[in-house]
């Protein structure tokens, strides 16, 4: 068997990227509007910085306006709380997002609940995670899954009625938000997690695998029904497998063993360069949505 193909997320990001700038620059034309997004960073974390870096470049780039809150590791919740009030009333800011995970002595629901519901970028917010579970319109989804969503439409066509899908993983960010969307896509879907009873076989029924938990490589190549599409949403971090890259020295791995997967797989995403760089690109379409929104502007398919 020939092995699978390559599902390009840099690219296809990259692409997305460029329709939401002229989506950017079409509000712009018609209502005189930018979309804006507040981020707000709260503490040091590391690999939050390098995240929030990462957005606020992507917004600057695509010719919207980036409006950065970072805040000190000891900021009062109360406080956040107040900030979240002002963006919520701020009319140039369409959309909110605060990054996670936040300091340990701030309620996290809380301040998720906070957000207007219509500035809510990240998808997080109560109302929008319902609507989306009650197959309502007007949800704003959660960037992993939809990219992934549009990942795995780009490689099946529009059409994924009655495919068997399985999600690895029930998180409120990855998992439960994916597995609605392919059902509302007509799949017929699984949604699996650390209580699955013999999860290997479950994976080998399913047309569609998206794996998000969090586990280097656990997902391995005979776990996969030959000719499906592979979604791999994880991002671990492991020693390098070359001792010669020196003591130290790490790689980004996803949740599948990719090596084996690509000889059973039809189509697989690499990590990194698949659902990684969709990420930030549905952060700004859905920036750009909320702007649309805000101003009455039809919103881009
Ligand atoms: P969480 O830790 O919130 O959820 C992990 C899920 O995996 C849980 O539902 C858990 O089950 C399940 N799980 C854990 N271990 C096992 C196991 N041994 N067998 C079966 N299921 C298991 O993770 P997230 O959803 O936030 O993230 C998942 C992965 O995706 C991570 O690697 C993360 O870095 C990555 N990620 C990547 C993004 C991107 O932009 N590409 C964005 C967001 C996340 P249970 O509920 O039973 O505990």
């Amino acid at each position: 068997m020939a092995d699978a193909k390559i599902i390009d997320g840099k690219a296809f990001a990259a692409g997305l990227r460029a329709r939401v700038a002229d989506g950017v620059a079409a509000l712009k034309a018609s209502h005189g509007v930018t979309p804006g997004l507040a981020v707000v960073l709260v503490g040091e974390d590391p690999a939050s910085q390098v995240y929030v870096k990462s957005k606020e470049r992507a917004l600057v780039e695509l010719g919207m306006n980036s409006f950065d809150h970072h805040e000190a590791a000891d900021m009062a919740e109360a406080d956040l709380l107040a900030l979240i009030d002002r963006l919520n009333a701020d009319p140039a800011v369409h959309g909110i997002l605060v990054q996670l995970p936040l300091p340990k002595h701030i309620d996290t629901q809380k301040i998720l609940a906070r957000i207007a519901p219509e500035k809510d970028a990240d998808g997080f917010h109560v109302v929008n995670a319902g609507l989306l579970a009650t197959g309502q319109p007007g949800a704003i989804v959660p960037c992993t899954p939809l990219g992934s969503l549009l990942l795995i439409r780009d490689t099946l066509g529009h059409d994924l009625k009655g495919k068997r899908a399985l999600v690895l993983g029930r998180s409120n960010i990855v998992g439960k938000p994916m597995a609605h969307l392919l059902l509302q896509a007509d799949c017929t879907v699984t949604l699996a997690h650390s209580r699955t009873v013999d999860l290997a076989e479950e994976c080998r029924r399913a047309d569609i695998l998206v794996a998000a938990v969090g586990r280097p490589e656990m997902v391995r190549g005979d776990w996969i029904k030959p000719g499906a599409t592979v979604i791999d949403v994880g991002i671990n971090r492991v020693p390098a497998a070359d001792p010669a890259a020196g003591p130290g020295k790490t790689r980004l791995v996803g949740d599948v063993a990719f090596a084996e997967a690509v000889k059973v797989a039809g189509a697989i995403t690499p990590v990194p360069g698949g659902v990684g760089p969709m990420t930030i690109a549905c952060l700004m379409l859905n920036t750009l949505a909320a702007a649309c929104r805000a101003a009455g502007a039809p919103i881009p398919a």
